[in-house]
């Protein structure tokens, strides 16, 4: 294919340096900032109005620093800043597509016994009129499915919920898209216009709903209005079908649900999502009929990967439809993403055009979800040739070069 070699090398920061000895404030729910406040004694009566504050700098403002909080006295954020930080994820590289998609690898702390910092994933994907932060809730993946680089990738941790919020934190400093935020005259920030993360999806590393708690405490915070605002329904947590959870998912977080169903029998499921063997496709279809507040207006997206030769057949066009019938659905064909050793090729794109023409027919929007940011490596299930790709002596090369031996060699 042709190579994007004109991949934008924003920055590689090495900041071993930065690694915190404080503890970051920034990620943290109101409850989280409450009780840090009392351990700094603040005192019971002022614990509210104070949160409150820090939220609003924290979670509306951006701020990065104590300094800018100027309704908060000169006394408290002197003492707060004697004991935390209001730091990010480390940002190890950050790369521009040529189609605008960003992609930041990010550090976290190591904790307990990890021998070396985990790093993870986010991207952020412009389109016209919105803009959607694709986000990780693991490190790596405990699930196998075959056409997922991620999967191949051991599972190392759960992220906590400061490191989930972080990721949005983040992704809104690089992009410029605070309030009232000016944007620092380094050539790399969005110019300030308006609002740029519109949408949050939960398709990063990881499988969302065996991290619940804490991506559920997170989506509260990104949802909430007097902070980061980003509403429910503009919040789609994508899972492998972790049945038991689902229907959970839908009463205690309410956000929408994707479904990675790409396959229309068990026999074949199993093998592409072997979670199936556990959570076949009828439990998976049940809870799904019973997700909470299901309606025409918010219906389930059901995903469905096209593998050459492996799952795109029209009689599986036509299967899909007559499984998802009494469900309110959309379907999204996803084009494979291809990365090195991976076993499938994508389908044909004449065989994806008919495949979603029956898909069509049959009443569904099928919109074939276009590859964004390939050329970085920020495709769905792309996320780990990334982080493999600029280990060691990669680091010192282009991300653009990098991307290019890679889809060189393997497309
Ligand atoms: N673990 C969750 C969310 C992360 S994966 C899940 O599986 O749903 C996000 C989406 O990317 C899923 O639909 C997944 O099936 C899809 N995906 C994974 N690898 C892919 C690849 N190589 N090409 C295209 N889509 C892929
Ligand atoms: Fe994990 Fe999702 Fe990849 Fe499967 S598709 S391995 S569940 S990240």
């Amino acid at each position: 294919m042709a190579l994007a070699i004109d991949t934008d090398v924003v920055s590689i920061l090495d900041s071993a340096a930065q690694s915190p000895t404080k503890p970051s404030l920034a990620g943290l729910s109101l409850d989280g900032l409450r009780s840090e406040l009392a351990q700094s004694g603040v005192p019971e009566k002022q614990l509210r109005m104070r949160a409150n504050q820090l939220w609003s700098w924290i979670y509306v403002r951006g701020v990065t620093g104590f300094d800018a909080m100027s309704d908060v006295s000169k006394e408290l954020r002197v003492a707060l800043a004697e004991r935390y930080t209001l730091e990010r994820p480390e940002i190890v590289t950050e790369q521009v597509s040529v189609d605008g998609t960003r992609k930041w690898l990010m550090r976290l702390p190591k904790r307990g016994t990890e021998a070396k910092a985990p790093e993870i994933e986010t991207v952020y994907i412009p389109e016209a009129g919105r803009g959607t932060l694709c986000i990780s809730s693991q490190v790596g993946c405990t699930l196998t499915c075959t056409f997922c680089h991620t999967g191949t990738q051991r599972l190392v941790r759960n992220l906590t919920t400061q490191e989930i919020v972080g990721q949005i934190l983040l992704a809104r400093d690089r992009i410029g898209d605070w309030s009232g935020a000016t944007p620092p005259d380094d050539g790399h920030l969005l110019p300030m216009t308006e609002r740029k993360i519109t949408n949050i999806v939960l398709m990063g590393m990881g499988e969302p709903l065996y991290n619940f708690d804490n991506v559920k405490e997170a989506m509260d915070t990104a949802a909430n209005g007097e902070g980061l605002s980003v509403s429910k329904r503009r919040i789609t947590l994508s899972t492998s079908g972790i049945v038991p959870e689902i229907v959970r998912w839908g009463v205690e977080a309410g956000t929408m649900l994707a479904i990675s169903l790409h396959a229309t029998r068990d026999e074949l499921r199993d093998e592409l999502v072997p979670i199936n063997r556990k959570y076949p496709i009828a439990e998976l279809l049940d809870a799904c009929r019973n997700y909470p507040g299901l309606s025409n207006a918010k219906r389930i997206t059901f995903e469905y990967v096209m593998l050459k030769g492996v799952n795109d057949s029209l009689a599986e066009a036509r299967e899909l439809v007559r499984l998802l019938a009494g469900i309110p659905a959309k379907i999204n064909l996803i084009p494979f993403n291809p990365w090195p050793g991976a076993p499938y090729e994508c389908s044909d794109w004449e065989q994806i055009e008919r495949f979603s023409e029956v898909v069509y027919r049959a009443g569904y929007a099928s919109p074939v979800r276009s590859p964004r940011g390939r050329d970085i490596f920020a495709a769905c299930g792309q996320l780990r040739s990334a982080s493999v790709r600029l280990k060691a002596s990669e680091r010192n090369k282009t991300p653009a070069q990098s991307a290019a031996e890679v889809e060189g060699s393997g497309d």
